[in-house]
C-alpha cells in the first residue's frame, strides 16, 4: 500500500509513519493518507532540505512528477526572488531559533512561471539528531495573488482617475471625518487635503449643518441608500449636483459643479417665460397648429379675434375658415409644411358668431432640429376697422375731390417750390391758367403781386403756418380779378413741409361791396359835413355879398376889396373841392407823400363842423415828419372819420389834440395820434371796433372806422385805440415811413 520511494527505503518510510513490523499501524496508514491526498502541496524534507516525499497537490503545483521531486533540493524550486530570505528563515527554523512558522514565497513551476504560494514549515520527528524530517505545506497562491494586485493595480488607476476628473469626489468615514478627498474636492472646498483629512465634516463646515445637504447625508447613511441631490451653496455662489453613495464604512460623495448649466436652465427659463409672456400680451392673435392642423397653443388675442374660449377649440381643428376659403387655405399650409413663409396676406375669417372680419395673416413654418416642420405659427390681426377706415377715408377722399372738382373756389395744390401738383378746374377763370405740372404758378402773376405772392409762400414753407393773402389776378372775364388766398402748409413725417394747400376765393365782388360801402360812407359824411360847410361857405360869400353891394351902392370901385373878395372865393372853391373828393369815387393810386398838408387840408376843412361843436382842432405839426406811400384821399378819409368821431363824442365840446411824429417805439413808423376829451369806449367794446354797422349812435352808419381799418391795412399800417370812459379816447396810427 505505501509506495516504493527512491530517496527514503521502504523501511524508513514505515518507520516514519510508525509502522510496526512492517506493518503499518491504522494510524501510520491514516498519517500517510493525509499527506498523500492534502489538497495542500505537502513537501517532506530532511534536514539537508532534500525531499523525500511530496503528493500529487504540489506535483500539479510544480508541473513535476513524484519521481522529479524526489532527491531534489527544496532551494532548487524557490523563485531566486526570494531564495535569500527562505534560506535564512529556513537555517533560523533548523537552528530552533524560531517555531514552525508561514510565509509567502513563490516557487518555479516547470514551465518557467511564478507559483505563489503560502508555506507553513514544520519539524517532524525528534527536534535534535538523526530522525528529524521538515513537513513544507504549500498553498498555491497564484490566483488569489493575481486577484489581489490586479485589485491594487485597479485601486491605483481609480484613485489616479479620482485624482484627474475635475469633479469632486469625498469619503467620509461613519464619524463624518474625511478619508479620503481628490483634487477636485481639494479645489471644491478649497482647502488642503492636509487641513481636511481626518476632521470632521460638520466642525469645519458648521453653516452646513441642518440643510438640504446634511440631511442627505444622514439619510443616505441610515437608510443605506443612495441620495442625488441638487444644492446651491452661497458661499462660492455655485450650484452642485450632488450623488452620495453609502457603505458600512462610510459615505462617498460626488459634487459636480453645475452652476453653468443652471445658469443657462435660468436663461432658458426665463427665455421661455419672456416668450410665454410676449405670445401671451401680444395684441396680435397667435396661434400654433401641429400636423395635424390641431391647435397646440394660442394666446388670448386668438381666442378674442375669434370669439371663442379656449376650452372650445384648444385641442381641435379651428373652425375659423369660411367654406369658400378652405381650399385656398389648405393650399396654403400645405406651403407653410414644405418650409415655405408666407407674408402678410389680406383675407377673411369667420368668427364663431358667423361674421366674417378681415385679417391680415401670416404664416411660418416652426422647424425643429432636425430641419422638419413641426408646427405652424400663425399670427393675425383683425383688420375689419383698418378696412373700414380705407374705404371711409376713400369715400372721403372722393368727396373731397368732387368738391375740390366743382367748386368755384381755386383749389390747388403746389410742392414746395411752386410747382402745381393739383389745380381744380375752378382755375379755368383765370386767364392762363395753372395746369397741373407748370413749374411755377406765380409766374402768371403781374408784379406787384408776383413778388408778394412769392413772398407769401416761402413764408408759409418756412414758417409751416398758415397766411392769408389778397392778390389780384388776371381775370378771362374781365381786366382782373382780386382773389383772397389762403395757404395752408402740408406737413411731412419730419415736420417739415412737403406741400401747399391753396384756397383762394374771388373776392371781386366783395371788393365791390366793399368800394360801394366805402363810398356811401363818404357821401354820408359829405352829408352830414354839409351843415357845417354850408356854413363856411355863407360866410365867404356873404362877405363877398357884402363888398359886392358895397361897391354896387357905392359905384366905387375898391382895389383893396378885391384882394379880399378872391382869398374867400378861393376858401370856398378849396371846401367845394374837398367835399367834392368826398363824394367822388376816386381812382388808386399811391405815391410818396409828406402827411403834413394833408392834415392840415382835413382839419382846414372840418373846422367849421368842429365850431358848430364847440371843438377846437389842436393841430400842431412836429419838424420830424418822414413821407409816408400812400392813397392821399384814402388817408384824408380816414383822418375825417376820426376827427368826426371824436367830435362826436364831445357833445358839450372839447378839444382834439392832433399830433404826427416819427414812433419811438416803433422806429420806422409814422405814428399820428388823435386825442380827445369825449365820452370814451368801454373796454369790453374796444373790441367791437372796426366791425361793420356797430354803431351807438342814432344816425351812425357804423362803417367809418370798418373802412378806416381797411384802408389803414392796405396802407400796411396799423390803427389802435385807447379809451377811458368819460375821459377820452386816443386813436393811434402807425404807418410805414419812407426814409427821406
Ligand atoms: P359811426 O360813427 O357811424 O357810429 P364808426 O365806425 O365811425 O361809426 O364808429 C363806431 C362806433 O365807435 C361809434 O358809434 C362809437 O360808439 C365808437 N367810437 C368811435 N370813435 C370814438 C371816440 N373817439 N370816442 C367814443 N366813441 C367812439
Ligand atoms: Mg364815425
Amino acid at each position: 500500500m505505501l509506495k516504493r520511494n527512491q530517496t527514503i527505503g521502504n523501511a524508513e518510510l514505515l518507520a516514519l509513519f510508525g509502522a510496526v513490523d512492517h506493518r503499518p499501524s491504522p494510524l501510520a496508514e491514516l498519517a500517510y493518507q493525509s499527506f498523500v491526498y492534502s489538497p495542500a502541496g505537502m513537501l517532506l524534507l530532511n534536514t539537508e532540505l532534500q525531499i523525500l516525499l511530496s503528493n500529487e497537490s504540489i506535483c500539479r503545483q510544480l508541473g513535476l512528477t513524484a519521481d522529479h521531486l524526489s532527491g531534489q533540493s527544496l532551494p532548487s524550486l524557490i523563485h531566486s526572488g526570494d531564495l535569500l530570505l527562505c534560506m535564512h528563515q529556513l537555517s533560523q527554523f533548523l537552528a530552533g531559533q524560531i517555531e514552525p512558522y508561514q510565509a509567502i514565497i513563490r516557487l518555479t513551476h516547470a514551465a518557467g512561471h511564478t507559483v505563489w504560494t503560502h508555506i507553513t514549515v514544520s519539524m517532524l520527528g525528534s527536534q535534535t539528531g538523526n530522525g528529524r524530517y521538515i513537513l513544507v505545506q504549500a498553498m498555491d497562491m497564484t490566483e488569489k495573488k493575481q486577484a489581489e494586485l490586479a485589485l491594487q493595480e485597479s485601486a491605483l488607476k481609480i484613485s489616479s482617475l479620482l485624482e484627474t476628473i475635475p469633479d469632486a469626489f469625498i469619503m467620509l468615514n461613519r464619524q463624518w471625518q474625511f478619508t479620503y478627498l481628490n483634487k477636485g474636492a481639494e479645489q471644491m472646498i478649497r482647502r488642503k487635503r492636509e487641513q481636511l483629512l481626518g476632521r470632521e465634516i460638520w466642525d469645519l463646515f458648521p453653516e452646513a449643518v441642518d440643510t438640504n445637504l446634511y440631511s442627505a447625508y444622514y439619510q443616505s447613511m441610515e437608510e443605506q441608500e443612495p441620495r442625488h441631490l441638487q444644492n446651491y451653496y452661497p458661499p462660492h455662489e455655485r450650484w452642485y449636483d450632488i450623488s452620495c453613495y453609502p457603505s458600512k464604512h462610510g459615505l462617498t460623495v460626488f459634487f459636480r459643479d453645475i452652476t453653468t448649466q443652471k445658469q443657462q436652465e435660468q436663461e432658458l427659463l426665463s427665455t421661455k417665460l419672456h416668450l410665454d409672456s410676449m405670445i401671451d400680451n401680444a395684441a396680435d392673435s397667435i396661434v400654433i397648429l401641429d400636423d395635424t392642423l390641431r391647435i397646440i397653443r394660442a394666446n388670448q388675442a386668438f381666442w378674442d379675434m375669434y370669439g371663442y374660449r379656449e376650452e372650445e377649440l384648444a385641442g381641435n381643428i379651428p373652425k375659423t375658415i369660411p367654406t369658400e376659403l378652405v381650399d385656398e387655405t389648405e393650399h396654403l399650409f400645405r406651403k407653410v409644411f414644405s418650409g415655405e413663409q408666407i407674408p402678410p396676406l389680406e383675407t377673411r375669417r369667420l368668427r364663431k358668431d358667423g361674421t366674417l372680419i378681415d385679417v391680415s395673416l401670416t404664416l411660418s413654418p416652426i422647424i425643429n432640429a432636425d430641419r422638419k416642420v413641426v408646427s405652424i405659427c400663425i399670427i393675425g390681426r383683425d383688420i375689419t376697422m383698418a378696412k373700414h377706415l380705407e374705404r371711409k377715408l376713400r369715400e372721403s377722399q372722393e368727396r373731397y375731390r368732387l368738391i375740390a372738382e366743382n367748386t368755384k373756389d381755386f383749389v390747388s395744390l403746389m410742392d414746395v417750390r411752386g410747382k402745381v401738383l393739383f389745380a381744380s378746374p375752378s382755375h379755368r377763370a383765370i386767364a392762363r391758367n395753372p395746369s397741373s405740372g407748370s413749374d411755377n404758378a406765380f409766374e402768371l402773376l403781374k408784379e406787384p403781386w408776383k413778388t408778394k405772392a412769392v413772398q407769401w409762400f416761402q413764408d408759409i414753407v418756412q414758417s409751416r403756418e398758415a397766411r392769408q393773402i389778397e392778390l389780384t389776378l388776371p381775370s378771362k372775364e374781365h381786366e382782373s380779378m382780386v382773389v383772397e388766398s389762403k395757404g395752408v402748409p402740408i406737413l411731412g413725417q419730419d415736420g417739415q413741409a412737403e406741400a401747399v394747400l391753396i384756397v383762394s376765393r374771388d373776392i371781386s365782388e366783395r371788393k365791390k361791396t366793399e368800394e360801394l360801402l366805402r363810398h356811401s360812407e363818404k357821401l354820408s359824411i359829405a352829408g352830414q359835413l354839409a351843415a357845417g360847410i354850408a356854413h363856411e361857405i355863407r360866410n365867404p360869400l356873404t362877405a363877398l355879398k357884402g363888398f359886392i353891394q358895397f361897391m354896387q351902392s357905392d359905384s366905387v370901385y375898391r382895389e383893396q376889396y378885391l384882394q379880399i373878395m378872391i382869398s374867400e372865393l378861393n376858401r370856398i372853391e378849396q371846401i367845394i373841392s374837398e367835399l367834392l373828393m368826398l363824394a367822388k369815387p376816386q381812382t388808386v393810386h399811391f405815391q410818396v407823400k409828406p402827411l403834413e398838408p394833408i392834415l392840415t387840408d382835413v382839419v382846414s376843412l372840418l373846422e367849421s363842423h368842429a365850431n358848430i361843436s364847440n371843438v377846437m382842432l389842436d393841430w400842431v405839426p412836429s419838424g420830424d415828419m418822414p413821407p409816408v406811400r400812400c392813397e392821399e384821399n384814402q388817408l384824408k378819409q380816414v383822418f375825417i372819420n376820426i376827427l368826426k368821431n371824436a367830435i362826436e363824442a364831445m357833445p358839450l365840446g372839447g378839444s382834439i389834440q392832433i399830433r404826427a411824429a416819427a414812433s419811438e417805439r416803433e422806429p420806422g413808423m409814422l405814428e399820428l395820434t388823435f386825442r380827445d376829451e369825449g365820452i370814451g369806449i368801454p373796454q369790453e367794446l374796444l373790441g367791437r371796433l372796426g366791425e361793420p354797422f356797430y354803431t351807438t349812435k342814432e344816425k351812425g352808419s357804423g362803417l367809418g372806422l370798418m373802412v378806416s381799418q381797411k384802408i389803414i391795412n392796405e396802407h400796411e399800417g396799423r390803427m389802435h385805440f385807447a379809451s377811458r370812459p368819460s375821459l377820452g379816447t386816443t386813436v393811434t396810427i402807425l404807418l410805414p415811413a419812407i426814409p427821406s
